[in-house]
Parts: structure tokens; C-alpha cells; sequence
């Protein structure tokens, strides 16, 4: 059965389903879940990520890491974490980086969250030598100093949607008509956790809450705090939930949510606020847009440095990943940094209070 029949069966027997339900299950069911039955990746899958465009992208955040790790006094043993690893080519990339930083690879201990079986077999493939843990939740990390790095993870993570109406907020969720699957809403509620988005919507707009990514930063930034480090989370998204921007890719473009659960990918944006909100005790910084933070911790020299090894296609290609990275009609404005770091300590290089 396919998933979205054994989805329309459920509702049938037991009501609509929120879509961070309908998320989880067409994103990570164990079978027919779309990061568990595909590999995502590259120009044959179905997007690309930044460190699958250039690993200019990974020994920048690699540096970075390690520069934090240095102002904190270099400690001896620490966690190098990431959440949702892909394809392992961001972590390989930092590591290189890394490898001319005396002490730094010696120190880490690498920790990998990562709910996919088939992602995890490409990442032991490519990681193996620096001898991973993997686990699938945030809390299984030991008690540590946490360096901990994150690019297009958290909008992978299930939202709940909330239209907001005259007598509160109503949740969108996914029921029938007529036997196929279509957003309708629940009855009015009143939310205290949107208290702050009276200030910024009427009747009839959409906000949305990502509780899981809440509880995972809430996590870090309480582990960050006590025992040091630094976490670098970088997406697709604004300083608050923007309308609805659930959306669904597949080979490259975007298709309706509701098609064909398990086939294409799922996300939403990341509310940056609310993350950053959710790391108190820890400081946060600023969110800064991806092209200005690369471009700030030299990638336009390092671009240089690696075209002048290269010639022909391979140059071409070269010159328009940098662009592509860092350019604000492609990921440069869009995706955004947010920092996070123990309060009295020096913030992480490129990114601002
Ligand atoms: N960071 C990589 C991959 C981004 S795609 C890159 O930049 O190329 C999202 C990644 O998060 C995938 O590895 C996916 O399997 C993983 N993932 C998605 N939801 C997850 C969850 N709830 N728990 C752990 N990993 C998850």
C-alpha cells in the first residue's frame, strides 16, 4: 500500500491529522518515508545543498569552529556534532579544514543525529576514518563542550500551522473530500505562545510553531551554556514564521504537499526567533544572511586560491558555486546564520550581536 493510501485510511478511521503529523510520516516513516527510501542529493536527486555545491562552504564553518574552540581555550576533549549529516560532505569538508588546526581533530569526538538508515550508511562511507557515533536524538550527546554545526536540518523538521481568526487560532490540519486528501482547519483556540504574533498578523494570516526544533535547540543552548562550545545553524527562513511556506520539492521543482506523500521532500522556514529564543541561558547572535557571512570570513579569497589551480569547465563551474553560495538572487540572502554561544564569551567569527 502506498503511503498516502495507508495515510487517507487513517484518517478515515480516526480524523484528520496535523501536519506535523503528516510531515513525520512523509518525511521519516520507516518504509515509505522520503528521507528513509531516498537519497535526496545532488543533480540527479532532488535539491542541493550548499556544502554539495562547493567545499568552500564546509572548511569556511570548519575554520570558523575551530577558531571558536581556540577563544574558549582549546579544550582537550569536546563533542563535534551535527545534525542531519546528508550525504557526510559538509562534516568531511569542516574535518579537512580542520586537520591544520594543532589539537582540534584530536579533541573531537564526533557525534552525528541522524534518522535516516540509508544516509547513514553514505556517511560511514565517507566518515568512517574519524570514527563516528551516531544517534538518532539531541539528548543522547554525552555531557561535553558542544561544537555543533546544522545546514538545512531544522527545515526538515515537522510545524503545525495556526490561522489566526476572530476568536483565536485555528490549526490547519489534513482531513478528506471526497475521499482524497485537503487542508482544512480545526476550531478557534486561544495560544499563549502566539501572544507575539497579535502584534504582526490579522484575521486570516498563517503563522507557524516548530515544537521540535524548539526542544532540540532548548538542548543545546542548556549544554552550550554549562559546558562550552558554540552551534552554527544555518537555513532557509527569516527572523519569524512568514505565512505558509510548507512546501514540497521533487526533481527540482515544486509540487503539491499533498500528491504524494514519502516522494518529495518536505519543509518549511526556519522562525529564527524562535530558535533563538529557545537556546536561553546561551547568548545568540544575530542572524546574518549566508553571502555576507562567507563573504566575511574570505570566501571570495579562497576562490581565488582554488581557481588558480583550475582551468576550463572545471573553472566555470567553480566560479558559479561561489556565486550560487553567496550571491543574493541565489542562497545569499535567503539563507540565513544563527550563532549560538555561552554568555561572556567571545562571539563566533563572522556573525554579530
Ligand atoms: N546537512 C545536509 C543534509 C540536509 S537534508 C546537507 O547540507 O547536505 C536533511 C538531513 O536531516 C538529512 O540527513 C535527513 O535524513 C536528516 N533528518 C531529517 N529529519 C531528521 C530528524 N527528525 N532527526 C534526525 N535527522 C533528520
Amino acid at each position: 500500500m502506498t503511503l498516502k493510501k495507508e495515510l487517507i485510511a487513517r484518517i478515515k478511521a480516526n480524523g484528520p491529522i496535523s501536519i506535523a503529523d503528516f510531515m513525520t510520516e512523509a518525511l521519516l516513516h520507516p518504509t515509505k518515508g522520503y528521507y528513509t527510501s531516498h537519497n535526496p542529493f545532488g543533480s540527479q536527486g532532488d535539491f542541493v545543498t550548499a556544502p554539495e555545491i562547493s567545499q568552500m562552504f564546509g572548511e569556511i564553518i570548519g575554520l570558523s569552529l575551530a577558531q571558536s574552540w581556540l577563544d574558549q581555550g582549546a579544550p582537550s576533549s569536546f563533542v563535534l556534532a551535527e545534525l542531519g549529516p546528508g550525504r557526510g560532505t559538509l562534516m568531511s569538508d569542516i574535518l579537512r579544514a580542520t586537520h591544520s588546526i594543532k589539537g582540534f581533530n584530536q579533541a573531537a569526538r564526533l557525534f552525528l543525529v541522524e534518522a535516516s538508515a540509508s544516509l547513514k550508511n553514505i556517511q560511514k562511507t565517507i566518515l568512517s576514518r574519524f570514527n563516528p557515533t551516531w544517534i538518532s536524538k539531541i539528548d543522547d550527546l554525552p555531557q561535553a563542550p558542544l561544537w555543533l554545526v546544522a545546514n538545512e536540518f531544522f527545515d526538515a523538521l515537522p510545524i503545525q500551522q495556526f490561522e489566526r481568526s476572530n476568536d483565536g487560532w485555528k490549526e490547519r490540519h489534513i482531513g478528506l473530500i471526497e475521499g482524497s486528501l485537503c487542508f482544512g482547519v480545526s476550531l478557534a483556540n486561544s495560544r499563549l505562545d502566539l501572544a507575539h504574533r497579535l502584534e504582526d498578523t490579522k484575521e486570516g494570516d498563517i503563522v507557524e510553531i516548530c515544537t521540535a526544533a524548539k526542544n532540540i535547540i532548548n538542548y543545546v543552548g542548556n549544554q552550550i551554556t554549562s559546558k562550552g562550545g558554540c552551534a552554527l545553524i544555518f537555513d532557509y527562513g527569516d527572523w519569524r514564521s512568514q505565512g505558509d511556506t510548507l512546501q514540497a520539492i521533487q526533481n527540482h521543482k515544486h509540487v503539491n504537499p499533498l500528491d504524494e506523500p514519502g516522494a518529495a521532500d518536505l519543509t518549511a522556514h526556519v522562525d529564527f526567533e524562535a530558535l533563538a529564543q529557545s537556546s536561553t541561558p546561551a547568548a545568540h547572535t544575530r542572524i546574518t544572511p549566508q553571502g555576507i557571512y562567507l563573504e566575511r570570513l574570505g570566501i571570495t579569497a579562497r576562490a581565488n586560491q582554488l581557481a588558480g589551480r583550475l582551468s576550463g569547465a572545471a573553472l566555470v563551474s567553480h566560479i558559479a558555486a561561489h556565486k550560487r553560495l553567496t550571491h543574493s538572487e541565489e542562497m545569499g540572502t535567503i539563507f540565513k546564520v544563527l550563532g549560538i554561544f555561552p554568555p561572556n564569551s567571545k562571539l563566533p567569527p563572522g556573525l554579530t550581536k
